[in-house]
């Protein structure tokens, strides 16, 4: 099963520890917040992908599987994040 990164953004208190160690799926938003590649995570960076789950310091990032309703990107989740969405193959 495919995952992907979600990160709770109660929890998140922009320590940016994700993006340094997953910058493949995160990067910082201009107040260090992530935005995380909606792609799923692949099985070649899911050793990534856990470091950066296990060291966040406020247990923030988790992995969601992508066919789960609450690992897909949110109306509410930043425009960049959006904008990383690959088309499906074959064309939209
Ligand atoms: S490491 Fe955790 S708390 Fe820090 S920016 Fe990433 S998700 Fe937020």
């Amino acid at each position: 099963m495919r995952q992907r990164i979600r990160v709770d953004p109660i929890a998140c208190k922009a320590h940016g520890v994700c993006a340094e160690l997953f910058p493949e799926r995160i990067r910082l938003d201009d107040w260090g917040y992530p935005i995380v590649d909606p792609r799923g995570v692949t099985p070649d960076l899911m050793k990534l992908a856990r470091l950066a789950v296990a060291e966040c310091p406020r247990t923030a990032l988790h992995l969601a599987d992508v066919d789960d309703p609450a690992a897909r990107p949110k109306p509410e989740d930043p425009p960049d994040d959006l904008a990383l969405v690959s088309p499906p193959p074959g064309g939209a």
